[in-house]
């Protein structure tokens, strides 16, 4: 017995062996004992994070799935979570431990997998999976790149953020549209900023809204003093900025709204 794959829920199963294992194994598992991997499915990937020496947990919605994992990997059953990962209160499983991420997530909710990571980086020293070629590069790329945005700048100013490899269609059952992209995140040392990290992430976004504009007008909302819109830092554009210069772009405005 299988599972037919559900589009609705985004499910592409991962057929190469090689690659489950390429994934399993990007995680360094220094510094923690426990794993969570979202939407297992079939548990192609779960098999190999079980031969390691942690403790690995799933998070799965679809319950045709859960009962073939609990089927089939018996020294799992009690691990396996039947929620929304989007939904569902992590501190219920790991209390205050790290744990790292990883999974071949569901494309449809790729960005809000990685929202919710920043949201618990305290608690979440690695990530590694697979998401949408494009995102991945998008969330791995540097200032002046057109793909870099909000998802980039966000990410990296916790996270070291390397693209791994590139996965066609082909290994997938059904296959997706597009290529996809295989990424590592390594939390940084520090990853507490040095500036309100509300505003931060305010700032970000804002300026991300207008990408053609200079910072000058697409923080407008921000009511900024004309001696601070005078710095030259406003007349780029977002995507001029690499993340430290909005890390001290949130310190100015920080000063000035105070
Ligand atoms: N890891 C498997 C399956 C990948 S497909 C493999 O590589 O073969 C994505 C998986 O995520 C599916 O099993 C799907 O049911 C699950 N999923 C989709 N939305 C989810 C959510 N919100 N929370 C948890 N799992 C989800």
């Amino acid at each position: 017995m299988t599972v037919k794959a559900k589009k609705y829920l985004g499910q592409h199963f991962l057929t190469d062996e090689s690659i489950a294992q390429d994934i399993a194994d990007s995680l360094s598992l220094e510094g923690y004992k426990d794993v969570l991997e979202i939407g297992p499915g079939m548990g192609v990937l779960t098999k190999y994070l079980l031969k390691k020496d942690t403790k690995t947990h799933v998070i799965e919605i679809d319950t045709e799935s859960v009962d073939y994992l609990k089927n089939n990997y018996l020294n799992l059953a009690d691990r396996i979570i039947e929620k929304d990962f989007l939904k569902y209160d992590l501190n219920l499983v790991f209390k205050d431990k790290p744990f790292a991420i990883i999974g071949n997530f569901p494309y449809n909710i790729s960005s809000q997998i990685l929202f919710k990571t920043l949201e618990m980086r305290a608690q979440i020293p690695e990530f590694s999976g697979m998401f949408q070629k494009e995102v991945a590069l998008r969330i791995c790329s540097k200032e002046g790149s057109k793909v870099y945005g909000i998802l980039s700048v966000l990410t990296q100013a916790f996270y070291d953020a390397e693209y791994l490899f590139t996965v066609p269609p082909t290994v997938f059952n059904p296959p997706p549209k597009v290529d996809s992209g295989v990424l590592l995140l390594k939390r940084k040392e520090n990853y507490s900023l040095p500036c309100d990290e509300k505003l931060f992430f305010k700032v970000v976004k804002t300026g991300f809204q207008q990408r053609r504009k200079t910072l000058r007008n697409s923080l407008k909302t921000f009511n900024l003093s004309d001696s601070l819109k005078a710095n030259t830092i406003f007349g780029q554009r977002p995507e001029q900025l690499s993340v430290s210069q909005f890390i001290a772009l949130t310190s100015l405005i920080e000063n000035d709204i105070n």
